[in-house]
């Protein structure tokens, strides 16, 4: 361990909110335990219609994770073989496999170099380029928990006649100002549909694996849960193709103790991030961007390096302080989706940011002094590097 570094800094802390809501976790899971209703039953479904009224939306129906709420609500909607869904490499790999897994076509757009999110700029080229394509629907991620543009995302919809899919598994409680409805608007509420994940690491975490879809739409809200229940809408009458993918009781319990505390952790990691925007202006490294019509979750800060990420990402460790890439490889160059057709070079934006990011500790209790001793970290990598060219230059 690196003097005077203390215990070092993780890049995720999931022990603490554990250890703080044990009692009342253990009392949820109690519940659950001595009602034996594991599967379904009134705790999931209070848990879905809490969901709901959070993210403002009508209906949430709960899955077995973000990815199964991304292939199920895809299927839900008809897309299937033969049409296309656009979304973009630079995203986490489950977007690419529910597109893919639900038979359709996924074709890619480069992100835009500030936001790092899709670029409606991009989409509208592809739409005006691919007319002769099946394109049924497009699927911005608010990656980082930070929103896309969604005003221009929803226009260019509207024109050609597309659905859109929010993947918002790492926006919860995220919010957007609409220009064009002059109102804030939450995460999962602004598309056709929307997927979250409560992976454990998500900024509302199940003690597993879990996911919601969250419509206005009941028809569809009633196609998933069909789908997510061997396609049955009534025990063993089977409507459609469907999954085993619920959401079970257990996870519902820990999830509605967890989201009344939803949007005071979203609000210390907004702190915490206005905090690392202090610590690191003036210094090399590129900090979030976050334009006035987004207040994004900080589910993660990332900075943006530029060449010398790898020996900064290395700095750290030799610290004691944990990182993350999110993500090192985007999707169109990663060796399962070759066969999807692109090449290097397709897309300069997401392949330059795939080298240049680096994600810092980044959680509601992240400490005042933790972020300090990182921000001195990466001070000091620079000033390292500046003595080290005095001295070769001599
Ligand atoms: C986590 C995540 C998913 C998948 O969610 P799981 O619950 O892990 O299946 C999908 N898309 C994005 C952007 C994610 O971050």
């Amino acid at each position: 361990m690196a003097s005077g570094t203390g215990k070092g800094i993780p890049f995720l802390d999931l022990v603490s909110p554990h250890v703080e809501l044990q009692d009342d976790l253990m009392d949820a899971i109690k519940g659950v335990v001595t009602s034996a209703m594991f599967i379904g039953g009134p705790v999931v479904e209070a848990f879905e219609r809490e969901f709901a009224q959070f993210c403002d939306t009508k209906y949430s129906v709960g899955v077995s994770s973000g990815t199964d709420a991304l292939r199920f609500v895809l299927m839900a909607a008809g897309i299937g073989p033969g049409d296309v869904v656009v979304t973009v490499p630079n995203t986490f790999v489950a977007t690419v496999e529910a597109i893919i897994q639900a038979g359709a076509t996924p074709a890619f757009v480069d992100v835009d170099p500030q936001t790092f999110n899709m670029s409606p700029d991009a989409l509208k080229e592809y739409l005006q380029t691919h007319s002769n394509e099946r394109v049924k629907a497009v699927i911005p991620v608010h990656l980082y928990g930070q929103m896309c543009d969604m005003d221009s995302i929803m226009a260019l919809a509207e024109e050609y006649g597309l659905i859109v899919f929010e993947d918002a598994c790492q926006a919860h409680g995220s919010r957007y100002f609409s220009t064009r409805q002059n109102r804030w608007q939450t995460a999962g509420s602004i598309g056709k549909a929307a997927a979250f994940s409560f992976y454990p690491g998500k900024n509302l975490g199940a003690c597993g694996e879990a996911g919601a879809v969250t419509t206005n739409d009941e028809a569809l809200a009633a196609r998933v849960r069909m789908i997510r229940d061997h396609g049955q809408n009534k025990k063993y009458h089977h409507m459609v193709e469907g999954y085993n993918g619920r959401l079970d009781a257990m996870q519902a319990a820990i999830l509605r103790v967890k989201l009344p505390h939803l949007s005071s952790w979203n609000a210390s990691r907004r702190e915490a991030a206005e905090i690392y925007n202090g610590l690191l202006a003036g210094s090399d490294l590129k900090t979030p961007y976050e334009p006035t019509w987004t207040k994004g979750n900080y589910h993660l800060y990332v900075v943006t390096c530029g060449q010398e990420r790898d020996e900064i990402q290395a700095h750290l460790t030799s610290k004691n302080i944990g990182t993350g890439l999110h993500y090192p490889v985007p999707v169109h160059m990663q060796k399962a989706y070759a066969h999807i057709g692109y090449r290097e070079g397709d897309f300069p934006v997401s392949e330059r940011l795939s080298n240049e990011i680096l994600s810092l500790p980044m959680y509601p209790q992240l400490g005042r002094s933790q972020q300090q001793q990182v921000a001195e970290a990466l001070m000091n990598f620079y000033q390292g590097r500046s003595v080290a060219e005095a001295s070769t230059k001599g």
